[in-house]
């Protein structure tokens, strides 16, 4: 197997590829090597910047320099001695209609180069494309990787099977299934730049999730022209293992700066928000008086460490089991990209399947949009599938969730406790303790230590979807159970009613008694005398 994982979260791993020039860590950003205009040069790309891969286009390479390449070797021609991507020139065809080459050619013209990792001529799909058109480029790009263990004859280098099929999911699909099923070592998935261009990133996660799930997941999978840092987040957590940037030195060309939270011209900065070797001693205005080429240069070097900066805070992320947190954090860089993290709720069951559910680190939940987090559906399909009440359990007594965690050890329901106390031995084995808590839901007293019920921190007031939740939990749970009444310590000031129109709701279907004792905490003692009467008192009262 060329490729071994070594840390996951979500669907984000770090791991290690091995192609014949050396292993290579993912996530990993491939820049793209224009081999007529390079900016930065191969080499330095690896000794100052610290990339491992870069990726050229074979097609580009074959039609102006013919056999040199292969003369000298690959490696030697561009002068990189790490691993060596190519493309097979597909992306011309996207831009330019047809190439002058055909699959044959460019196979045999890669593995006569030499490349670390080869691309077979696949078909674009494209963005402004109708139905039956896309169909045609998954076709045809399906018969040519059929075709193509036919052509191929190295088998020491990585061969990449593209998935085709744009915005239309159901050719997305299909794509992946048939590609997965034949042996290459990558998969990649095509057209998402003019995706990510118009900023439609709610389309790329419905794009990437769709060939996510219908590819073999233990291979990797490339996104083609992916090179912005404001997304690289997004991408490494649906899936994506590695991608290639042209925008480093596109956006330089324009005179447009790159950082992880989005775009600037040049001439829109007073301050640099970068300290990387380029911007330390420099400000915008110096930059913009400088000659053009040096400008340009400049500006793709910044772009570069950016780039490189940010995929190792991803690294770092999935390390700490916070891709969740980075990623948060970047969607609210752009309104696109909260668009895109709210579409992860459609996703949410793949999600939660291949992500580890035990981390080293406690969560820290923002918002409801957190809720689609695999720790969150993790808890909630195990409470549905897995868990059942004591059985002698006959009240359930439903407390709110306290700032203290765990919950049980909250002097809160320390008092509580102290009411179960002075019950009956009978009575008290019949009542069953759990807390009402977001985001959770509903969290038994007897797991509320396992993790992450208590590692987590939570953003207090909380918002209305996320107490509809934690009531939809509640009113779940309870239709789920065999209890026979429920006690309700209400707690209205940071619920609402929420929580106890859900319980009236749910106990009056399934004609349950539900008592309430509201836990305003002048009225403590009250409670206690309260709750002790309740749960005295014969159920058939
Ligand atoms: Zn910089």
């Amino acid at each position: 197997m060329s490729f071994e994982i070594k840390e996951k979260d979500l669907l984000g791993r770090i791991g290690k590829l091995k192609t014949k020039s050396g292993s290579v860590e993912t996530p990993l950003l491939f820049p793209v090597i224009n081999p007529n205009i390079q900016l930065v040069s191969p080499r330095r790309l690896k000794e100052d910047f610290g990339f491992e891969a870069v990726i050229t286009n074979a097609y580009i390479l074959k039609k102006r320099y013919q056999d040199k390449p292969i003369q000298q070797s690959l490696h030697k021609f561009i002068d990189f001695d790490g691993t060596i991507m190519t493309d097979s020139g597909a992306y011309q065809i996207l831009v330019y209609g047809n190439v002058e080459v055909n699959q044959t050619e460019i196979v045999e013209y890669q593995e006569r180069i030499g490349s670390d990792i080869a691309t077979i001529l696949d078909i674009p799909t494209g963005w402004k494309i109708d139905k039956d058109q896309a169909t045609t480029t998954v076709q045809e790009t399906l018969r040519r990787a059929k075709d193509f263990f036919k052509i191929k004859t190295r088998n020491d280098i990585l061969w990449v099977g593209p998935i085709q099929g744009g915005r239309h999911l159901d050719l997305v699909a299909k794509s992946a299934v048939e590609t997965g099923k034949l042996p290459f070592q990558i998969h990649a998935l095509g057209s998402p730049t003019e995706v990510m261009e118009s900023y439609r990133f709610d389309v790329l996660v419905d794009m990437i999730m769709t060939a996510k799930i219908n590819l073999p997941i233990d291979r990797p999978l490339h996104l083609f022209g992916a090179g912005h840092p404001i997304m690289f987040s997004l991408a490494i957590a649906l899936g994506c293992d590695s991608f290639d940037s042209a925008a480093y030195a596109l956006y330089a060309k324009e005179n447009r700066y790159m950082t992880e939270n989005g775009t600037w011209r040049l001439n829109e900065l007073d301050y640099f928000p970068c300290q990387c070797p380029k911007c330390m001693n420099e400000t915008p205005k110096k930059v913009a008086e400088k000659p053009s080429k040096e400008r340009e240069t400049f500006l793709a070097e910044h772009n570069l460490y950016v780039c490189i900066a940010e995929l190792k805070r991803i690294k770092q992320a999935i390390r700490d089991g916070r891709l969740w947190e980075h990623l948060e954090m970047r969607a609210h860089t752009h309104p696109a990209l909260l668009t895109a993290l709210k579409k992860l709720r459609n996703y949410e069951d793949f999600i939660e399947k291949q992500s580890p559910t035990v981390k080293t680190s406690g969560l820290f939940f923002f918002s409801s949009h957190d809720i689609v987090r695999p720790e969150i559906v993790h808890h909630r399909k195990l409470l549905t599938t897995r868990y059942s009440p004591p059985k002698e359990a006959k009240i359930l007594v439903l407390v709110p969730q306290t700032r203290t965690k765990p919950f049980h050890k909250a002097i809160e329901f320390q008092r509580i406790n102290q009411a179960l106390n002075h019950l009956t031995k009978e009575v008290l084995n019949s009542v069953h303790v759990s807390f009402y808590a977001a985001p959770f839901g509903v969290i038994p007293l007897e797991l509320d230590e396992v993790y992450p019920l208590s590692q987590h921190e939570i953003s207090l007031p909380l918002d209305k979807e996320t107490v509809d939740y934690v009531a939809k939990q509640v009113a779940d749970y309870l239709q789920n159970s065999q209890y026979k009444r429920i006690l309700l310590l209400n707690d209205s000031e940071n619920w609402k009613n929420n929580i106890r129109k859900a319980c009236r709701k749910t106990c009056l279907a399934k004609g349950i008694q539900l008592e309430t004792i509201e836990t305003k905490p002048k009225r403590s003692k009250n409670i206690l005398t309260r709750i002790e009467m309740i749960l005295k008192k014969n159920p058939s009262e």
